[in-house]
This record gives C-alpha cells, sequence and structure tokens, in this order.
C-alpha cells in the first residue's frame, strides 16, 4: 500500500482539509520512520499506509484515519506527543496516546514460554486508554490485523504470542464491537499461526464437506428464491461458509464429527425491509419444516454487540437439514462492520454521546457493553484490584438479556445473580433488595438468571446491603457498588455516631 493509493481512497470518503491534513499525517509519518524496515524489508511507512486504509475501509473518521497513521510514532521514532498535538490537535493526540500507551503496557510482556503472562496487566492499560474513546480500540485492531497479515516475517515463538493474544484479547473485542468480518478475519490468521495442525486438518475437512453441502444447497436455494419471487419479494440469496476457526471450534463441542455440524454453509438471505425477514420467515416455514428450538429472533432483541438477523434451522423433505439467516441490507452492513461504521456517518457525535450517556440502561442494547467497559475502566484507574477472570465475566462472556417488570432490557454475563440485576438498575435497589421474584415465582438469591426473564425486586427500606452479598454477584458492577456501600456507614449508624461524640 502506497500513499498514493491510500490518497485516492481518501478522497472518496473525506473533504478536501481532510484529505489534506491526511497527507500532511503520511509525510510526518514518513518523514519520522524515514530509516526503519519492517521485517518484511519494507520501508516501515507502510505498516501505518497500511493501518490508515483498513480504517479507511471501515468506515471510520478523519481523526482515527490520522492517529492510524500517527500510531507507531511516538513509540518508536523522536516524535513527542506535543508536536503531534500542536499539527494535528488534541484529539488525535489523545487517540495516539492511548496507542502508544497500549504498546508500552504489551512491550512489558517478555516472557515468551508463558504466552500471556501479562494479559491483566495489558488489558487493563487498553481498557483505561479505550474507557475514554473506543475509537483507540478499533485503530488498534486495524494495527493489529495488519501485523497478523504480515506475521509470517517474524520469529516462531513470537508468532505464537501474538496469535494467541489476538484470539484471547483482540478478536473477542472485535466481536463485541459488532466487527464481525473483522473478527473473523483476526480469528482465522491467529489460528493459522497458534497451530497449524489443527488449522490444516479443520481447513482439510471443511474442503471435503463443502463440495457435498455445495450441491445440495444449490437446489434448495433455487427452491427458495422461486418461492420468494412467487410473492414479490426481492431477494439476494446466498450461501454463508463457516469459518475455519469457528468450525474448529464447533467441532470440539460435537466430539469432532463433521456431519454433526448443520450450519457448515447457511443460506443468507437478504432482503429490503424488517418485513420481508419476517414474511421470508413464514414462507420457509411454510415449506420446510422448523427446528422449534433452533429459531432465533434477533431482530426484535438483537445480540448485545448489536447484531440483527433472523435465524432458523429446517429439515426438507430429502431430510437435509439447513440454516437460513434472514436480514435487511442495512443489518448485514452492521453484523460485518459493527460499531466503526458509525463513526463515519456521526463523526464525533457518538463517541461524545457515550461519553456523556452514562446510564447503561438507557443505551441501545450494543452500547450498553461501552459503558460497562467504561465503568471497569474507570475503577482500574482507581486501582482497583479486578482479577483476570473477573475481567473475562465483565467483558467477555456470553450475555444473557432480562427485562424488569416495566419491560426495561438489561443485559447480563451468562451465570449473573438477581443481586446483579438489581445492582445494574439502581445501587439503591439492590442496597435494599429483601427478596426477588423472576416470572412470577420467589427465586432465591443464589440462583442465576436465564435469557428473557422478567426479574422483580422486592425491596424494604430497613433491608440493607451485607457482606455476605459479595460472594451472591458474578459482576464487578455489582461488587463494587456493594463494597462502596459496606465502607459507607449508614445515614443511622453515622447520626449515632456524631451523636455519641458530642456527649
Ligand atoms: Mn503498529
Amino acid at each position: 500500500m502506497q500513499k498514493k493509493s491510500l490518497l485516492a481512497n481518501a478522497k472518496n470518503v473525506y473533504n478536501k482539509n481532510q484529505v489534506l491534513e491526511i497527507e500532511n499525517a503520511i509525510d510526518f509519518a514518513s518523514k519520522a520512520h524515514k530509516n526503519q524496515k519492517r521485517r518484511s524489508g519494507e520501508a516501515y511507512i507502510t505498516h501505518p499506509i497500511a493501518v490508515a486504509n483498513k480504517l479507511i475501509e471501515w468506515g471510520m473518521d478523519s481523526d482515527s484515519v490520522i492517529a492510524g497513521l500517527l500510531h507507531d510514532t511516538v513509540e518508536d521514532t523522536e516524535v513527542k506527543l506535543e508536536e503531534i498535538e500542536s499539527i494535528f490537535g488534541r484529539d488525535v493526540a489523545f487517540l495516539v496516546d492511548g496507542l502508544t500507551k497500549i504498546s508500552q503496557a504489551r512491550a512489558g510482556m517478555k516472557d515468551l514460554s508463558n504466552y500471556l503472562p501479562q494479559t491483566k496487566d495489558n488489558l487493563s492499560k487498553l481498557l483505561i486508554a479505550v474507557g475514554q474513546d473506543i475509537r483507540v480500540i478499533i485503530i488498534k485492531l486495524a494495527d493489529r490485523l495488519h501485523n497478523l497479515e504480515t506475521l509470517s516475517y517474524l520469529p516462531k515463538e513470537y508468532q505464537k504470542k501474538v496469535a494467541r493474544e489476538s484470539l484471547e484479547v483482540f478478536a473477542p473485542m472485535a466481536d463485541r464491537l459488532g466487527m464481525g468480518q473483522i473478527r473473523v478475519k483476526i480469528e482465522e490468521l491467529a489460528f493459522f499461526y497458534l497451530d497449524h495442525a489443527a488449522y490444516k486438518k479443520t481447513e482439510a475437512l471443511m474442503r471435503k464437506r463443502l463440495g457435498k453441502s455445495t450441491r445440495k444447497l444449490g437446489a434448495i436455494r433455487e427452491e427458495v428464491v422461486k418461492a420468494l419471487n412467487a410473492q414479490n419479494i426481492h431477494s439476494d440469496v446466498n450461501g454463508r461458509v463457516k469459518s475455519i476457526y469457528s468450525l474448529y471450534k464447533k467441532l470440539r463441542k460435537v466430539s469432532g464429527n463433521v456431519d454433526d455440524v448443520y450450519d457448515l454453509m447457511a443460506l443468507r438471505i437478504i432482503v429490503d425491509t424488517k418485513e420481508d425477514c419476517y414474511r421470508v420467515l413464514g414462507i420457509l416455514h411454510a415449506i420446510y419444516q422448523p427446528i422449534i428450538t433452533k429459531i432465533k429472533d434477533y431482530i426484535a432483541i438483537p445480540k448485545p454487540n448489536g447484531y440483527q438477523s433472523l435465524h432458523t434451522t429446517v429439515i426438507t423433505p430429502a431430510k437435509q437439514i439447513v440454516e437460513f439467516q434472514i436480514r435487511t441490507k442495512e443489518m448485514h452492513e452492521y453484523n460485518e462492520r459493527g460499531l466503526a461504521a458509525s463513526f463515519h456517518y456521526n463523526e464525533h457525535k457518538l463517541s461524545k454521546d457515550y461519553i456523556e450517556n452514562k446510564k447503561s440502561s438507557t443505551m441501545p442494547a450494543n452500547l450498553q457493553w461501552i459503558t460497562q467497559l467504561q465503568e471497569v475502566a474507570q475503577r482500574l484507574t482507581n486501582n482497583e484490584e479486578i482479577s483476570r477472570d473477573q475481567l473475562t465475566i465483565d467483558l467477555f462472556s456470553d450475555r444473557i438479556f432480562v427485562y424488569s417488570p416495566k419491560g426495561d432490557i438489561y443485559n447480563l454475563p451468562e451465570g449473573a445473580l438477581p443481586l446483579d440485576f438489581a445492582y445494574l438498575v439502581h445501587s439503591d435497589i439492590g442496597k435494599h433488595s429483601a427478596s426477588f421474584r423472576v416470572n412470577g415465582n420467589i427465586h432465591p438469591f443464589d440462583k442465576p438468571l436465564s435469557n428473557g426473564d422478567v426479574v422483580e425486586v422486592i425491596t424494604r427500606p430497613l433491608s440493607q446491603a451485607k457482606q455476605a452479598w459479595l460472594s451472591l454477584m458474578k459482576t464487578s458492577h455489582g461488587k463494587s457498588k456493594l463494597k462502596g456501600q459496606l465502607k459507607k456507614p449508614d445515614a443511622i449508624t453515622s447520626i449515632r455516631k456524631s451523636r455519641d461524640k458530642n456527649i
């Protein structure tokens, strides 16, 4: 990737001044990295240019593209942050500073024998940087993806370290941001380097099976297109092949038998409107027998990262099992590009919005996660101890949705307990929890909530937060609110204390 083609791509997206600034940043970075080379032997500047180009492709704003160009200057060259601030402004400097901090955290990881010796520290710093501006992490994802693409030039043990870190930290981050396409790219490359034998084996298995499935699906696709046309539904029907890494993960779940993987290849139906999605679902169920437990409506209730689609798995008259995914074009676009795409359309509005809008429940489901992430970042900034397990629960575990009796939706990690819900709604509600009703029935403090539960917290003014509750919560949000309450003497005690003093 060269300067010229980057500028050509930028011109398609940004205004004249922005393109000029991008050109400035290319020259600035070229000069700073002048005598440096990548391991591949190429000039170093090819790397930041490649990163910046990904950010343009992903639909990021021009400040992010400029920060992408400058992301290694403070860490690897003589350039000072103040210089960047005076030339490119505070926003760009802030982003570059976040990226530099992440690199510095990673540089601390020297022990190659243990792949993730300091993940906690590393991740923590990552989060602190990100807590204030999610663009930092999106730029970092572009940086990481390009490093994975050029990983073959690095020594073997380093390859494995980067690959493992990518699978454990960066792919889940991409997933949380709804960037499905990027997550898959990171996973495929990382898996390739981390366990090459398993990658090759899974790939061969996939290729062998795909020949068969493609023929079978071709006929079904034709049948479906005909049925949709007959109802005047404008649609695009294509095969979606499972990624090698997700096949590998699935195979481990079904004890290695590829015949038990029904969604190796799914049919993806893209239509014009949301209403059409449901009409298509109806038509499919009229011609094929659906497997009831596999019908998923992620349109009415999106996944926590914002993913939207209808899923159904059906049995054809020839006893074939086929998965369908039905969505509009806009949903498809979001599912592939996620949060990154929103920055281009909203420029800075989005980042300002989520900084100012702290209350989790008033955010759209896909942004609630960001508030949670910011909270964790804040606590790390305050030097609170958060274990790696706790971070995993808070940020990367599967999520469930539960409802308040009024119908407000809250997302919690899988395994969350009723007190987690109470403290998420409001710390005062948590504090005075006396008992819980779930779907109308009394529910014990120690029994996990399930997806779709309607949870009612019964409060009593005299009921007070207890030390023992710490073991009755899974989220660090809840635990830290409770700890705060336990530290503060309640009103009655403090009145008594001040009175005692006066005596
Ligand atoms: Mn870099």
